[in-house]
Formats: structure tokens, sequence, C-alpha cells
């Protein structure tokens, strides 16, 4: 189990395991906020938060809901709005430095291609 937070401490986030790579994307928001991302079933990832401490963002195609501290702003995880989607990102930047430094990162065309670049 892995267990990062958010600046201020109000969002916990609890993921089964190291991810298999860590994905950094160039789409229109990963590239202004720099997220590194894990990916996971909901289910098997647990976020605590304090109440109201969670912001959504949801745009374009409404396909995911991006959540972000209400309090110290930084982007924890986005969850799928389709109940048919099994996957939900984890952003490693609230992890311990040392998963990102023994994490294969592969870089993402989401801006255009949706393929990878490397
Ligand atoms: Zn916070």
């Amino acid at each position: 189990m892995l267990t990062g937070t958010c600046h201020c401490g109000a969002i916990r986030i609890q993921a089964p395991r190291k991810p298999r790579r860590l994905t950094s994307c160039n789409c229109s928001i990963c590239r202004r906020q720099a997220g590194l991302w894990g990916f996971y079933e909901p289910g098997k990832v647990k976020i605590t938060a304090r109440k109201g401490s969670i912001d959504r963002y949801v745009w374009g195609d409404k396909s995911l809901r991006l959540c972000r501290c209400a309090t110290c702003g930084c982007v924890t995880h986005w969850l799928p709005t389709a109940r048919a989607s099994n996957r939900m990102g984890v952003n490693f930047r609230n992890f311990d430095p040392s998963v990102i430094e023994t994490t294969r990162i592969r870089k993402f065309d989401g801006a255009n291609t949706w393929k990878f670049l490397d």
C-alpha cells in the first residue's frame, strides 16, 4: 500500500501498489498541471478527504472529473464520470519522490494522436 497526500493533508490517497509506469500527458489540462499519472481500477484506490475538501473540474467531453484540494490546490486524482469506465488516475506528485524516481515515465500525446511519444 502506498499513501500520498495533498500539501495540506486534507486529501489522502492510498494506492494498492506501485504503478507499472507513470504517464506524463500533454493534453490541455495535463500540460498545465504537470501531473504524473498512475492508473488503477477505481475500487482499488482509497480516497479519504475532509468534508468539503475536494473541488472537481469537468470539461470537454465530460469523461472525467479532475479532483483537487480546495485548500492547497494540489491536483490529487481523477475519476471517470461514466460508470462503465474502470480506470482512474492518481497523481504521483503527491507521493514520496522515491516512487517517481524508481518508476518508468512515459510521454503520452493526449493533445493529438492519443499515442505514446517514446
Ligand atoms: Zn490540501
